[in-house]
């Protein structure tokens, strides 16, 4: 993706100043150009993309007109329950409403400017299927391109935002300070900044302070997530949200390094997962959050996601955490023609294994799993499958931080609050680097869909400021 310029100096002044060059902040920078506003996108990056590009591309929508012709049931009333539930009640009741709110007119915003969704499946802390899934590239090169076509934003690459410039100790944020190919050069911003910096899965002293049960998943996101947002309006006394459920996602591959991105989740599909001693230690029908967290107390933070050829005929070629083939090919998903041979090849115990599958078979054909009460394939949702047709297969997962879900406490109209929950004037927050939405768990697809929605509503905010 080309977008963006990295030599020439900033202009002086625009309508938006926009920090940060993924979902959040396209989408923002696209609200604000539509409206005819001028907009400066700074990227600290070479290139555009951040988290989004890495993202499995999901996206949650609730009542949307593909999910009605493929006969899924939904509603915005029962995403606003699955949210609420599914942050524990920790998430704010108002962030919560916006979205679900909006959701359907970003579906449909989203559809206008060329990203049209043609799959939807189930995932985590969906109580019905309502992942729509699209190349994530793919979307932002759309939004990016749209942006670009207006005529009136300029994205400028390499160009890290340093500090915001405010008047006075608690006066309006004007602009910011930031660091260029030509040094560090002041931009001012008529109508407000707008933080998209996304989360900071790549600052390992933000993790250590504020997840430091977290030090045995990985890590990985976009490269440019280190929470400079978070950091720059910590300055000027933001407050922040839901920063003690940071949690890392079960179902990354354990060869897995901090630039790869190897997630695959045939447990919801009705795999199950054991420990290094073969045995269950989870409903792997829950978030993949909270299976992190059990994960990273086993042996070596392993756990082993285990399933047969049924289960691997149901992969989704083509969606990311799903193409169980496509792992197969690439050597990641182990398989062997008896449970005995995988228990070997995985260096497990065999007898244990095969015991572990065959109790785990009773409860699904008497419809009751009395060691940890899984009763779906995900959240509820699916019936339960036995483990049972050759070949078998596994693939063998740890937990990773990839996004961190938390960060600063902002309004309805993503008005960045201080720790006082007073707005600091002039600053907004979208995407990854705001909380308060998330609570105690994450739904999947909806930090895409919180990026866009939220970054719309930032836009519009400042604009009207
Ligand atoms: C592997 C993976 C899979 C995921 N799968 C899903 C999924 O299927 N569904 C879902 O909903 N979510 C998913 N997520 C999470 C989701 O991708 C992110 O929450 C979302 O992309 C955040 O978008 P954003 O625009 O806020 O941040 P980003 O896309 O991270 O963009 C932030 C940008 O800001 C730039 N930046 C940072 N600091 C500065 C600075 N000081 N100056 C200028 N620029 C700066 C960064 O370089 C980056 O380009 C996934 C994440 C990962 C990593």
């Amino acid at each position: 993706m080309s977008f963006g310029m990295s030599d020439a100096a900033l202009p002086r002044e625009a309508d938006l100043i926009v920090v940060g060059g993924g979902l959040a902040g396209y989408c923002a920078a696209l609200e604000a150009a539509e409206t005819g506003a001028s907009v400066l996108l700074l990227e600290r990056e070479h290139k555009i993309g951040g988290a989004t590009i890495l993202s499995g591309g999901s996206f949650a929508f609730a009542g949307t007109e593909l999910q009605r012709r493929l006969g899924i049931e939904d509603s915005p009333q029962l995403l606003f329950d699955d949210l609420r539930r599914v942050g524990g009640y920790e998430n704010d009741a108002a962030l919560v409403q916006v979205y679900v709110d909006l959701q359907l007119d970003t579906y449909a915003w989203l559809a206008e400017r060329g990203v049209r969704f043609e799959q939807v499946f189930v995932a985590s802390g969906q109580s019905v299927p309502r992942g729509h899934s699209r190349n994530p590239l793919q979307v932002l090169s759309v939004i990016a391109a749209r942006a670009h076509e207006t005529g009136r934003v300029q994205t400028r690459l390499s160009a890290r935002a340093l500090r915001l410039i405010r008047s006075g100790a608690d006066g309006e944020i004007e602009g910011v300070n930031a660091r260029t190919a030509s040094g560090v050069e002041q931009v001012r911003a008529r109508h407000g900044v707008v933080l998209t910096t996304g989360g900071f899965s790549r600052n390992e002293m933000l993790l250590t302070l504020f997840a430091p049960g977290q030090a045995g998943a990985q890590r990985m996101g976009g490269p440019g997530n280190t929470g400079d947002g978070l950091l720059m309006a910590w300055r000027e006394g933001a407050a922040f949200r839901d920063m003690a459920y940071i949690k890392g996602t079960f179902g990354s591959h354990v060869s897995a390094g901090a630039e790869d991105h190897f997630l695959l989740f045939p447990m919801y599909a009705g795999g199950i997962v054991v420990n290094a001693e073969a045995r269950r230690f989870v409903d792997e029908s829950l978030s993949y959050k909270l299976i992190g967290d059990a994960c990273l107390r086993q042996t070596d933070c392993r756990g082993y996601q285990i399933f047969d050829q049924a289960i691997f005929e149901r992969g989704r070629p083509g969606i990311p955490s799903m193409d169980f083939a496509a792992d197969l090919a690439a050597g990641r998903v182990i398989t062997a023609p008896t449970l005995d041979e995988l228990a070997q090849r995985l260096g497990l115990d065999p007898p244990q294994l095969a015991a572990t599958v065959a109790e785990y078979n009773c409860f699904v054909a008497s419809g009751r799993d009395p060691a940890f009460g899984r009763d779906g394939l995900c959240n509820h949702y699916g019936a339960l499958v036995r483990i049972e047709t050759a070949p078998f297969y596994a693939f063998v997962s740890t937990s990773v931080v990839l996004a961190t879900y938390c960060g600063l406490s902002v309004d309805a109209s993503a008005r960045v609050q201080d720790v006082f929950g007073a707005p600091i004037e002039r600053l907004f927050a979208a995407g990854g680097v705001m909380g308060g939405f998330h609570g105690k768990a994450y739904m999947t697809g909806t930090a895409n869909g919180k990026a866009a929605i939220f970054g719309r509503v930032a836009a519009r905010a400042a604009l009207a400021s």
